[in-house]
């Protein structure tokens, strides 16, 4: 039986986890998937030592500090700077492992759909590891994007910057912070929504509640809305592509 498995630490609740152990009864495959609290990313070569386990989904605190451990990334994690899957294989006694970001791809395909030509330019709202798989995507799919952050730094704005003008001439709008999310449900990011239009796309990454506050504002001006629960499937779905193909 091959294994799968989330590391991380502290680990609660964990989507992955609930997704595979259905998919592997739903479609009778001979699976398993743990969840791997480790303290230090150290124990890594000592959970590796079970040779059944063939991939890996990587959470809080080790998606960049994995990367030392890996023998290669692919270039969603090279783009990004974080895993969040890694792919075990054996050549022989020969380990290897490869690391992925299943985010980019998540992003990719949940927000595409919702881009036409006017789409151009965008505000990614949070700079922390999710904002950059919507960076690397933006980048991927040419569409001109800022960073808003409540730093004042070099290239990127703060909340204060965002004018009618910064709003109206940037379409899309990220938010890539956690605000929002279960139970701090009445917060939202400090963006001035009385300017935005129904040519504006709002994606929220945020999939607890369905509809945050940024989405509800966002939606009464017109804008179209997304939250990141497609996301999440996605990028899940793209995690057993890896580990399976
Ligand atoms: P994070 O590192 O905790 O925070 C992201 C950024 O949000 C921070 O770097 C910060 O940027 C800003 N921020 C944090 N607290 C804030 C506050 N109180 N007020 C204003 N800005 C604040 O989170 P993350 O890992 O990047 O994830 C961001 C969100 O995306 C989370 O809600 C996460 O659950 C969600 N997510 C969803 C998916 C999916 O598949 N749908 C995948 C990944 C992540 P500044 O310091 O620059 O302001």
């Amino acid at each position: 039986m091959k294994e799968y498995g989330l590391i991380g630490f502290p680990l609660g609740h964990s989507f992955s986890q609930k997704y595979f152990t259905q998919k592997f009864e739903r479609e009778h495959i001979d699976g398993k998937y743990s969840l791997f609290a480790i303290e230090s990313i150290d124990q890594l070569p000592h959970l590796l030592e079970n040779k059944a386990i063939s991939g890996l989904n990587v959470t809080i605190p080790y998606k960049e500090q994995i990367i030392p451990y890996l023998d290669g990334l692919d270039e969603s994690a090279a783009s990004v700077g974080a895993v969040n899957v890694v792919k075990v294989t054996y050549e022989g006694n020969i380990r290897k492992l490869i690391g992925f970001n299943s985010d980019v791809y998540g992003f990719m395909n949940s927000i595409r759909p919702m881009l036409c030509s006017q789409h151009t330019k965008a505000l990614v709202l949070g700079t922390g590891g999710a904002s950059k798989a919507v960076a690397s995507v933006f980048k991927t799919l040419g569409v001109e994007f800022k960073y808003v952050s409540r730093r004042p730094c070099d290239n990127i704005l703060t909340y204060n910057d965002l004018s009618d003008e910064v709003i109206k001439s940037h379409l899309i709008i990220v938010n890539a912070t956690p605000l929002g999310m279960f139970p701090k449900i009445n917060e939202c990011p400090a963006i001035p929504y009385n300017y935005l239009t129904s040519n504006h796309v709002a994606f929220d990454l945020i999939y607890n509640p369905d509809e945050t506050l940024f989405l509800k504002k966002a939606a009464e001006q017109g804008a179209k809305t997304k939250n990141g629960l497609e996301m999440l499937y996605l990028q899940a779905d793209r995690s057993w592509e890896i580990w399976t193909e």
